[in-house]
């Protein structure tokens, strides 16, 4: 915790000036203490499988796996990554699940080859996968039919959303598991209720009858993800002994039912991940516009996308080059360097430019922008040919490189000028 609003020398004992320093801006610095913090927080749960697209460094997946942690995957890469992390491609529970609502044939070519297992979001799915992998058991991903999310964009079920199957399929699908020989043994649904909990119960007792539905073969269902993180002081915390509560009811009733155990997973990548994670950036202009004050800094949408995407909000700190422990406040707009006049990061969904009341702060200095771990790097782009950032993981009270600043060559790798005309 800052001593004093937005002020912030450190993240685990480092110092942030000698980090930038050594290795450069825009930085991204993960606080390995926290993403344990976080796993511990959990530990209710029969099995927690990390959501890694949030951030998929190898470091983080590696730490996660030491923890005890399972991975879930959303495509070929993500099921390569997990391996290279040295998580083993079958076994139980399944150490990597591959969850989606398409194959693309890379996919589907490895799933099959691995023995991956799958959480299948389509029918179609099921029916590529039936094909290729007869005798295989699979889980299914459920739409219930309603929905929730932070916003249109993060929305997960109800007949928007392109997710899961649809609740009442669950027949068809149960058929054409059959005829391919394939057997159901968990569902699955990720609405992502975050704090919600009447809305929770609501998705218990969709899962529940669904599960019923399928019957005896059903040995785990699935919370999905969506666990909230507090980015903003006032945001409610999740109440994680009720949301536990919860389906732990669920899981019971099905136990009972069944007669055998259930195993209880939950899905969480943000809840993991945001936390741990600082974007370091160095102020380069202050500049007015009428009434307002610009920080202009070398890290923008290419680095962290959620302001742009969602008008999500993120704390922000400024790192002051001569130690003061506190700053008179001003109002600011926080922007970046691309030439995108939607480069801001101080903005409210829809695009609508606002102000932080930051430290007064002199060019050179650094900014930090927090809570950054969630789908933050992992949306980085090389938009105008900026390079992706370094990463940083501190564990121990020790600082290493987990992924290094891109290169020119890096960003170029691939292109070719053609000779045909000349
Ligand atoms: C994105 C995703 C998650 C994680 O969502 P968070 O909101 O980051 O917890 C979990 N499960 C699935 C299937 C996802 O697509």
């Amino acid at each position: 915790m800052p001593e004093f609003p937005s002020i912030l020398t450190e993240i685990a004992g480092i110092n942030i000036a000698e980090l930038a320093n050594r290795h450069g801006t825009p930085l991204f610095v993960y606080d390995a203490a926290m993403i344990r913090r976080r796993i511990a927080d959990l530990k209710e749960f029969d099995a927690i499988r990390y959501a890694q697209k949030a951030l998929s460094n190898l470091a983080i997946l590696d730490l996660c796996r030491r923890e005890g942690v399972l991975v879930d995957a959303v495509s070929a890469g993500e099921i390569r990554r997990a391996l290279t992390a040295g998580y083993s491609p079958h076994g139980n529970p399944p150490p990597i699940v591959y969850t989606a609502d398409i194959f693309d044939r890379e996919a589907l070519e490895l799933v099959v080859e691995r023995g991956i297992h799958v959480n299948c979001g389509s029918p179609d799915m099921i029916e590529q996968l039936g094909e290729h992998a007869a005798g295989r058991d699979i889980t299914l991903r459920i739409n219930p039919g309603f929905g929730h999310g932070h916003s249109q964009k993060t929305n997960t079920g109800g007949e928007q959303s392109k997710h899961g199957i649809w609740h009442a399929e669950l027949d068809d699908c149960l058929q054409q598991v059959d005829r391919l020989g394939l057997s159901v043994s968990g569902l699955h649904m990720h609405i992502g209720s975050g704090t919600d909990l009447e809305h929770l119960a609501q998705v218990c007792g969709a899962l529940e009858a669904a599960a019923l539905h399928v019957g005896r073969s059903i040995t785990s269902i699935s919370a999905g993800g969506g666990l909230p993180t507090p980015y903003r002081a006032t945001d409610q915390p999740v109440d994680l002994g009720a949301y536990y509560r919860l389906w732990d009811a669920t899981r019971q009733k099905l136990q009972m039912e069944f007669g055998h155990p259930v195993r209880l997973e939950i899905e969480p990548g943000r809840y993991l991940s945001a936390e741990c994670g600082y974007l370091i950036s160095e102020i380069r202009a202050i500049k007015r516009m009428g009434n307002n004050t610009f920080y202009l800094v070398d890290a923008g949408f290419n680095n962290l996308a959620r302001p742009i995407l969602y008008g999500a909000y993120h704390p922000m700190s400024i790192v002051p080059a001569d130690g003061a422990k506190q700053r008179p406040l001003m109002d600011v707009v926080v922007g970046g360097p691309l030439c995108e006049s939607g480069d801001i990061f101080t903005q409210t969904e829809g695009g609508f430019v606002c102000t932080r009341s930051l430290p007064q702060a002199k060019i050179g200095e650094l900014l930090v922008i927090e809570c950054a771990g969630a789908y933050g790097f992992v949306m980085g782009s090389n938009y105008n040919s900026k390079p992706l950032a370094a990463e940083l993981l501190i564990d121990g009270g020790e600082a290493m490189v987990v992924r290094e600043r891109q290169t020119f060559d890096d960003i170029i790798r691939g292109e070719v000028i053609p000779r045909t005309h000349v």
